[in-house]
């Protein structure tokens, strides 16, 4: 069994981005600029910003957060999108979701210049990556994608069985994974909360992608000797051996199902470091489009 160090190569790849933005910059080029809108005070969205912020530092990126209060409409938010999209020191922003509930995120996802959309959520970049055009690719599957090639771990011909269907992780993996691409090429089955005896699936799948966020789902039986499981499942469980009172647990029974893996992703330590590296790469590739 191989443990498959998403620490390590999201390192890697912060080091690549540093290089290009150091040969950017002596080039006397202007550096990528990533700006956050952040609405409210949700403690998860906050973290996630700040992370997101650090890392844009640490490669050389500019790096703006705005802070709206909650009580902002929909029509001032809308507004903000569009000085953004018109704003030419800004390479690609990102809207952090969830927005509150007055507010539509679909609209204000489809406000957003495709150019600038480097989380991949608008229906441009959504329908490019369906038909294989080049696009920004949402953060987690881009990760993914990235921690296969990087294990060279082979997916032609492979059945590839993901569970959960989110519109930012698991449907676009689906497609991902199914493309006529490497990466990809797999025969791809995607399960979700209606799917009957889901164990059906995953026993015969060469790789299992879990994005559900149900703590302990995937157990040893349910996997074949030699499989590939991505555990994108992060989820906060009450823990006594931490300070905080709680440590993060995926999807995966880690303990009982690693033994039967070829490779399995740790959590933490797997995919999570991916996603943010992998918005600072669609950053870095909207700065170059421009
Ligand atoms: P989500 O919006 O939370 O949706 C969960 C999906 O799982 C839904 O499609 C749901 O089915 C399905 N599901 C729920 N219970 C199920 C069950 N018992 N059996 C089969 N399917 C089930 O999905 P998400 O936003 O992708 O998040 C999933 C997990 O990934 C969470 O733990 C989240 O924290 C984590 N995550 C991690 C990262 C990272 O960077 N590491 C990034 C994003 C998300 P229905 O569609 O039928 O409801």
């Amino acid at each position: 069994m191989q443990l498959i160090d998403g620490r390590h190569v999201a390192a890697e790849i912060r080091r690549e981005i540093y290089r290009e933005v150091e040969n950017i910059k002596a080039r006397g080029k202007k550096v990528p600029h990533l700006v956050a809108v952040i609405v409210g005070h949700d403690g998860a969205s906050e973290t996630y910003v700040a992370h997101k912020d650090k890392a844009c530092r640490e490669v050389g990126f500019e790096s703006t957060i705005i802070r709206l209060e909650d009580t902002i409409t929909e029509a001032e938010l809308l507004e903000e999108v569009d000085r953004l999209n018109r704003d030419g020191s800004v390479d690609g922003f990102i809207v952090q979701l969830p927005l509150p509930g007055h507010i539509s995120e679909s609209k204000v996802i489809e406000a957003i210049d495709p150019a600038k959309d480097v989380d991949g959520f608008h229906p441009v970049n959504i329908g490019r990556m369906v038909q294989g055009l080049p696009c920004f690719v949402p953060a987690t599957p881009a990760g993914i994608l990235e921690l296969i090639s990087r294990y060279k771990i082979p997916t032609e011909g492979r059945s590839c069985v993901v569970v959960g269907r989110s519109q930012i992780v698991g449907t676009p993996l689906s497609i991902l994974m199914s493309r006529k691409a490497y990466p990809g090429n797999a025969t791809v089955t995607l399960c979700h909360s209606r799917t009957p005896h889901i164990e059906k699936y995953t026993r015969e799948a060469d790789i299992v992608v879990l994005a559900l966020g149900k703590p302990g789902f995937l157990t040893e039986d349910m996997v074949k000797e030699g499989a590939v499981v991505i555990d994108v499942g992060t989820t906060r469980v009450p823990s006594k051996e931490t300070r905080s009172g709680f440590r993060l647990k995926g999807d995966a029974d880690f303990d009982r199902v690693a033994p039967k893996c070829s490779y399995i992703t740790p959590v933490p330590g797997g995919v999570g470091p991916m996603t943010i590296v992998s918005l600072l790469r669609n950053t870095l590739q909207a700065a170059k489009n421009r």
